[in-house]
């Protein structure tokens, strides 16, 4: 078996080689391991794998050789000691913050976050006993004055969802470690290529691989990257014990993506900003978000700290949620779904959708309006995109 780990490669040939360990047949793809358990010559050689003496892999809950080459390619990619893989960013969210609180601890966060994730600190967390407080991420101020002396995990995601605020990640890191706190960066919306949350100063990594990771609608994933202390002696206990772990068919169509991850990232990237200098040009459109123009609120962090655009945007249609779902009904090529990264492109109302349940207020405090609408651009000829997108806006 060999494993290419060499670290010298750059990101396009580690997301094709990084890991990969083949079996004695020497097959050209990664092979998929669909196995629970594994077998040992004599009670001997299993006492040796228990104790750890002759390491290798015991059960599937706890390791597997397809997931264990998809965290070692993504490992490499992010510059992560290690990685631990999960069955889907919620779960890899879940894991980054339980191994990181206890009773008595408290956690920080962004206001503006994944549904799901909101809901884990804003009222999973303080059911165990660990309290949190939400700031508006943009006010470097804000979490300053939340932090605690028992403060244990700052949690952000940048650019944000829906409307792609900037996050001054390097800030927020140095308010984290003056109290010893984790900083925990959810960078799905940014992708591994676009933005290195390690190199800025954060210490644990999530994404959901569901998005540009896998990019082609097909499994649910999720992986946690940081330092292999922590990785070794909080996460992988956790995943041992209650069982997050991806199944190894997610983890080998998740390989697959990663070896296409910059073609689609750089096409979905290059169209999303056509379609975000189309849009600023349309008089029925009062607002657009594209982290890549000079005209976003927080351009300059942008530029700092992100080496692309996005495949997101964000804009409000004139004439609130009637308009806008004029404009999702009107449109043929773009498909209405709540999926992003996708080599579809997908189109969502946040209001009435992703951030239905957080109610008026929260809403209104995320600036989330009824016009609003978030686009993930995909891997359709960009001209057929603003046509489908001119087209619909006609229906404002
Ligand atoms: C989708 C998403 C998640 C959750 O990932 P799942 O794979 O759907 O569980 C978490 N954070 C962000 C920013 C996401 O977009």
């Amino acid at each position: 078996m060999t494993n290419d780990t060499q670290k010298t490669w750059r990101p396009a040939t580690q997301l094709v080689h990084g890991g990969t360990t083949r079996s004695q047949h020497g097959e050209t793809s990664e092979a998929m391991f669909l196995t629970q358990g594994f077998v040992y010559d004599s009670a001997e050689a299993a006492e040796s794998r228990f104790n750890g003496e002759n390491p290798g892999f015991v059960y599937s809950r706890y390791a597997n050789p397809t997931v264990s080459m998809f965290e070692d390619r993504i490992k490499m990619l992010e510059g992560a000691e290690a990685a631990r893989a999960t069955a889907s960013g919620m779960a890899a969210v879940n894991l980054a913050l339980m191994a990181s609180v206890k009773a008595g601890d408290h956690v920080v966060a962004a206001k503006a976050l994944f549904g799901s994730c909101r809901y884990i600190c804003e009222t999973l967390l303080p059911r165990f006993g660990v309290e949190s407080t939400l700031v508006d991420g943009t006010d470097i101020e804000q979490w300053k004055a939340a932090i605690r002396p028992n403060t244990k995990a700052l949690f952000l995601e940048s650019p944000t969802n829906p409307t792609l605020e900037i996050i001054d990640i390097a800030a927020v890191a140095e308010i984290a470690h003056s109290v010893g706190a984790r900083l925990i960066v959810d960078n799905v919306f940014a992708t591994p290529l676009f933005q290195s949350p390690l190199a800025l100063g954060a210490d644990v990594v999530v994404y959901s691989a569901t998005k540009h990771i896998d990019g082609q609608g097909r499994c649910l994933g999720g992986v946690v990257l940081s330092d292999e202390k922590w990785i070794v002696d909080e996460v992988m206990p956790f995943v041992k014990h209650t069982g997050p772990h991806m199944s190894p068919f997610s983890a080998w169509v998740l390989l697959k993506g990663l070896e296409t991850l910059p073609l689609r990232v750089a096409q979905q990237t290059s169209s999303a900003a056509k379609i975000a200098d189309f849009l600023a040009g349309q008089s029925n459109v009062t607002r657009l978000i594209y982290p890549g123009r000079n005209d976003h609120p927080q351009a300059e962090i942008a530029k700092k700290q992100m080496t692309g655009g996005s495949t997101m945007l964000a804009f409000e249609v004139a004439g609130g949620k009637e308009a806008a779902f004029r404009v999702l009904n009107a449109l043929e090529i773009v498909k209405i779904s709540n999926n992003l990264g996708d080599a579809k492109s997908l189109i969502t109302h946040p209001a009435t959708t992703t951030h239905q349940s957080i109610g008026e207020e929260a809403r209104a405090e995320l600036d989330i309006s009824g016009g609003l609408l978030r686009l993930s651009v995909g891997l359709e000829d960009a001209d057929d995109l603003i046509e489908d997108i001119a087209k619909a806006l006609k229906a404002v």
